[in-house]
């Protein structure tokens, strides 16, 4: 067995302007697109997709602004993006730094081609246009 075979495989990414770069394992723990109107607002865009990461496989340097959100469920939702090119780079929830997880919005990603998002969260305010590949997992409302 070659020492690339046993190595785990690492992707990298950054922010529009390059201040932000990160690099993490790969393949993530969960590949999703969410469909709520907070991130619709802060991508600007129909939708963030989304990957989810061990956060202690996640190196990043570079200053990121933290913008303190609520989720449209109420809980805390803590967006950071790069203060020179406004780039939205990671999202921190509670939940998912009690599990050691940290999202990673995909379209800042070096490679996204390959993704294969397979939930997709708070369908309720999915743009009427976008259409969700089958076999998918819906949820309406988280
Ligand atoms: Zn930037
Ligand atoms: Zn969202």
């Amino acid at each position: 067995m070659s020492e690339t075979e046993t190595a785990g495989e690492r992707r990298t990414g950054g922010c529009l302007c390059g201040s932000v770069r990160y690099e993490t394992a790969w393949p993530p723990l969960l590949t999703g697109v969410c469909h709520c109107r907070h991130c619709q607002r802060q991508a600007g865009s129909a939708l963030s997709v989304l990957v989810a990461v061990p956060f202690a496989a996640l190196e990043r340097s570079g200053d990121l602004t933290t913008y303190e959100d609520g989720s449209e469920a109420g809980r805390a939702v803590y967006r950071k993006f790069c203060p020179k090119c406004g780039s939205p780079v990671f999202t921190e929830t509670p939940d998912g730094m009690a599990q050691g997880m940290i999202f990673i919005k995909a379209g800042t990603l070096d490679d996204p081609k390959d993704l294969a998002p397979t939930v997709h969260f708070w369908t309720t305010s999915k743009q009427d246009w976008v259409v969700i590949p089958e076999g998918a997992a819906l949820l309406e409302k988280q």
